[in-house]
């Protein structure tokens, strides 16, 4: 049962209900003739009555004639010193009389007031839960008076499904299992609306009996400082970039992430070159705008999710995450040093700024972020040494190799515009025969300052850039027709092999490319074997099979390549309109060696024969290694032993001395 009774129910609700009510020192209300109209639960306590016993009284039966004593129903005299004031409210004369407990004087004062104004709701609950005191948010934010207050108890501003949760909370407090608890609860305000909180519930015992502490806080408004905190600690004010801290998280979860799907990344540490000078000539809040407009301009250079943080002053560092191949960084570096190149206008001024760049790769320049950090700073610093306006990475070599690679893929691109290609020319030699019957067309790079460069070289970067498929287009239609030549000149027809990568396939346009340029070099289909590699297969096995199927509408010999070098299944196999095998030349290179390579290679070629398809042996460097897949019946043959690859006139002479193998 609820003990506080409201004994000036019916009359209308005084502004100072809620204040003394909340406040710790005990507080009477007194009406016009000086009769007590409520007191506060504190002066229940000091004085040991109910509000209902002392209504209507005089408060002079409970103070000494000096009103120097508080006298107790049990007969204790407390020293207290007494404040009556006289306040008008709506026209109503009141008095408002505080007995302050002398001994506690000093701090109930101060902690009423701290609590009173607190910006959480604090509730104070009795051993039933009702309530005893809520300040001043708390019956804001309920938008109940003290009065209504006064006579519910907490479970009453909550929802049903909370109240079984609550009772448990209260018991585990009153047992003694726990003194503190936590949790998320919603508060019912009047008009019945809610808004989600969290409450902190702590017991205190007063005597005999327990009070509760609540203190609520409002989650949204929680939440929402929550999100200021966050933003305030992670992100740089004058360029709205990450800051340190959000890079270095960023940097963690890179590393995690790295380490686990086995990929890499860059650091960059960017520093502007002489930026002090800006700063000290015009100033710092135009240095700022300067700061802000080169963050955007580094934004907008990198992809989606990189980031691009700012440390301080006019250092930015940069995380670039998987990272395919260090070129793309070095592409990346080079584009921030362009951009930067442009002049910026701030107000009235244009200013020009340049950057040094420092990179640094994980992992091979460091596993932790501290080490990838200062190995970019390290790599900074020493293009700063250099003058500047340009970028390094950390690792000598990481430099050289990339920078031969850039090199090489500016002429790379030049390359056929140059005509700086040449296709060589090897023989394939039928096997009983000895005649040649083919021609395997080998690309090669006539670079101007490197020299001959072998497909080895430039064939994976010309795949990796996409401009194989022009480079392909080149080779196919030179092989045509210098095919169609030979053939002009009387020799006898031959079979011209073009290697193929994966990427040409990909191509829309494949089919529609072969058709045209055996248009043009007027070459018959069956004269062109094209070569692909297992992978090749693999890779989209069912879009290729449709494409394969087309080519062969136009008579075309397909071969897989370096047979026994990737992973191709047989019943693939079986499926692809192929009509010839290369047996790699690894397995021949081990025939007098090693007794399983013999195996796999007469293993090959019946398998081959089985499918109905023509085996070729490539490699063929020694007589042995003739004799052996010779006495197996393979049925073509290609290597040194016979031939390397020549250049188109050398090719040319052989025909006509009308060489054969039978020498051999
Ligand atoms: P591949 O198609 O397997 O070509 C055979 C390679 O073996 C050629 O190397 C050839 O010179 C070499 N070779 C021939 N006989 C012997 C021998 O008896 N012993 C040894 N050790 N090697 C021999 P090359 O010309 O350096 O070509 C390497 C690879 O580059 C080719 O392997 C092919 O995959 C690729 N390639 C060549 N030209 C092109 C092209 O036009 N397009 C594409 N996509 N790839 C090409
Ligand atoms: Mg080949
Ligand atoms: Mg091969």
């Amino acid at each position: 049962m609820r003990r506080f009774q409201r004994i000036d129910e019916n009359k209308e609700e005084s502004f100072f209900q809620n204040y003394i009510h909340f406040d710790l020192n005990a507080i009477f209300l007194l009406d016009d003739q000086e009769k007590i109209l409520s007191m506060n639960w504190d002066a229940e306590q000091l004085f040991d009555y109910l509000p209902s016993e002392v209504a209507g009284k005089s408060i002079d039966f409970l103070l000494s004639k000096d009103r120097c004593l508080a006298l107790s129903r049990n007969g204790t005299e407390t020293p207290v010193k007494v404040v009556q004031n006289e306040v008008v409210y709506q026209s109503i004369k009141q008095y408002i009389v505080l007995v302050h407990d002398l001994k506690r004087k000093n701090l109930t004062d101060q902690l009423s007031k701290l609590i009173y104004d607190s910006f959480h709701e604090i509730y104070v609950l009795d051993a039933s839960t009702f309530f005893i005191k809520v300040n001043q948010e708390g019956c804001h934010n309920l938008g109940f008076s003290w009065n209504e207050l006064a006579a519910m108890s907490l479970p009453d501003i909550m929802p049903e499904i909370c109240k079984d949760e609550f009772t448990r909370y209260i018991n585990d407090l009153v047992s003694g299992e726990r003194t503190k608890i936590t949790f998320e609860t919603v508060n019912r305000r009047k008009d019945h609306t809610t808004y989600p909180v969290e409450a902190t519930l702590q017991i205190i015992v007063n005597g005999n009996q327990p009070l509760f502490v609540c203190i609520v806080r409002d989650t949204i408004e929680r939440k929402q400082a929550e999100e200021m905190i966050n933003y305030l600690s992670y992100k740089d004010h004058t360029t709205n970039l990450p800051n340190r801290s959000l890079f270095n998280d960023r940097l963690n979860l890179s590393i995690a992430q790295a380490k686990r799907h086995i990929h890499s990344f860059a650091v960059i540490f960017l520093d502007l070159d002489r930026f002090k000078n800006i700063n000290d000539s015009l100033g710092h809040s135009l240095g700022d705008l300067l700061l802000k407009a080169v963050a955007d301009r580094l934004s907008r250079c990198l992809r989606d999710h990189d980031t691009v943080s700012r440390f301080g002053g006019d250092e930015f560092v940069l995380l670039l995450t998987n990272v395919a191949r260090v070129e793309d960084v070095a592409k990346i570096a080079q584009r921030i040093t362009k951009a930067l190149t442009k002049s910026f206008q701030i107000n009235e001024y244009e200013l020009f700024v340049s950057a040094s760049l420092g990179i640094s790769i994980y992992p091979s320049d460091g596993v932790e972020g501290e080490t990838l950090l200062k190995n970019a700073g390290v790599a900074m610093n020493r293009v700063k040494e250099q003058g500047g306006n340009y970028y390094q990475f950390y690792s000598p070599e990481m430099n050289k190799k990339v920078f031969e690679r850039l090199v090489l893929e500016n002429s790379l691109r030049k390359a056929l515009d140059r005509q700086e290609f040449l296709l060589f020319y090897q023989p394939q030699y039928n096997s009983k025969s000895k005649k040649i019957v083919g021609v395997e067309a080998l690309i090669r790079w006539q670079h101007p300052e490197f020299g001959l460069i072998s497909p080895g070289q430039f064939i994976p970067l010309a795949e990796e850039t996409g401009l194989i498929v022009q480079i392909g287009e080149w080779v196919m239609r030179t092989a045509c027709q210098q095919n169609k030549n030979w053939q002009k000149q009387g020799f006898p027809p031959l079979d011209v092999g073009v290697n193929m990568s994966a990427l040409q396939f990909k191509h829309q346009n494949l089919v529609k490319m072969v058709a045209q340029v055996l248009e043009e070099t007027q070459l018959d289909g069956c004269c062109l074997r094209l070569e692909l590699t297992e992978t090749n297969f693999m890779e989209n096995a069912e879009e290729i099979i449709t494409v394969l199927h087309e080519l062969k509408r136009m008579n075309i010999q397909l071969s897989i390549d370096d047979f026994g070098t990737g992973y191709s299944s047989l019943s693939y196999l079986k499926r692809f309109p192929v009509d010839i095998l290369k047996i790699d030349q690894s397995f021949l290179s081990g025939i007098t060696t090693n007794e399983s390579d013999r195996e796999i290679i007469a293993a090959m070629i019946s398998l081959g024969h089985a499918l109905k398809l023509n085996v070729i042996a490539e490699g063929v460097e020694t007589k042995e290694q003739f004799d052996f897949i010779q006495a197996l019946h393979c049925d073509e043959v290609q290597g040194f032993l016979f031939s390397q690859p020549l250049a188109p006139e050398e090719f040319e002479k052989l025909l006509a001395k009308n060489y054969d193998i039978k020498q051999i």
